[in-house]
């Protein structure tokens, strides 16, 4: 009998050993793969073929729901269509969309769009944000919540580059100022437990495409904070609040230089202020923000 229990338990630790070797070789694959989308056509025709044998492994699956497309890093229509990217006009500072339709206006026209360019929402009149500029690909919501989940806790990385690209068409104007990107950090226990920043890959994709020095160790994570899942904005700022600092030995190359920020989802704001505030003392010019998603309230 305890022959058998420990037969069982061998054979279980067998096919859980057997289950992890097999995720381990998948994300190295993954990892492969991603780097050749990343290379992209200058791997190469020496490296086509090999290319071609890992979409084969690995065919191209829509980075939302799974269901196999034509392009590594693509959606199916479905998701495609359940997105919500955000557009002008919007809040000069924080990004925020305004519920508004330039064709209704009597300012629309070309000089009505730089009047709009202009405004600011009622919060950041009220109080404005450490940051400079904020600015967001899609708003968090079901349509984009699957794509997010997958690639900060599914291991769905080969996203990379793609939303880089997004990321680098919603922040054109950050991107041609900002001098160094830097992602949000993660406390090391939580880098520990999920082996990688979500936004530190964010951030390195998109200093590919504007040339910003790319530090991933800027900012740290001074003590690790609770999730701010359930708290309100006041709680959120609160709990974050000094929690950031920049690493004593990138001061210096922070110093008089522009930041752009990587994150990816933003909720309240607190966070990427509170790293905002780090990044200033520290002595950064100026810092800006760009995220993947935004939740905003209807
Ligand atoms: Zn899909
Ligand atoms: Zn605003």
């Amino acid at each position: 009998m305890a022959r058998r229990a420990a037969g069982e338990k061998a054979a279980a630790q067998g096919r859980r050993r057997g289950r992890l070797t097999a995720a381990a070789g998948s994300a190295t694959l993954f990892a492969m793969r991603a780097k050749f989308d990343t290379l992209g056509e200058r791997s190469g025709p020496l490296l086509r073929p090999l290319r071609r044998a890992l979409d084969l492994v690995l065919p191209p699956r829509c980075l939302g729901c799974g269901l196999l497309v034509e392009d590594q890093g693509a959606l199916c229509s479905t998701c495609w269509s359940a997105m919500t990217f955000l557009a002008d006009p919007l809040c000069r500072s924080c990004g925020l969309p305004f519920a508004y339709d330039p064709a209704d206006s009597p300012t629309s026209g070309s000089g009505g769009d730089s009047f709009v360019q202009d405004l600011a929402c009622g919060a950041c009149l009220a109080q404005p944000p450490p940051f400079e500029r904020a600015r967001a690909v899609m708003r968090y919501d079901d349509g984009s919540r699957p794509l997010l989940l997958g690639f900060k806790h599914g291991d769905r990385t080969e996203a990379a580059p793609t939303f880089a690209g997004w990321l680098a068409r919603a922040g054109r104007e950050l991107l041609a100022e900002a001098e160094i990107v830097a992602p949000v950090p993660l406390h090391w226990r939580r880098l520990f437990a999920r082996r990688y920043n979500q936004s530190a890959l964010l951030a390195s994709a998109l200093a590919r495409h504007c040339g910003a020095r790319d530090i991933p160790d800027l900012l740290q994570r001074r003590r690790a904070t609770p999730s701010q899942g359930r708290l309100n904005r006041a709680e959120r700022h609160r709990n974050v609040a000094g929690a950031f600092a920049v690493h004593p030995r990138r001061a210096t190359e922070l110093e008089g230089r522009r930041l752009l920020l990587v994150d990816d989802v933003m909720t309240t704001g607190a966070t990427v202020s509170a790293c905002s505030r780090a990044a200033l003392k520290a002595g950064a010019a100026a810092v800006d923000v760009l995220v993947l998603a935004r939740v905003l309230n209807d």
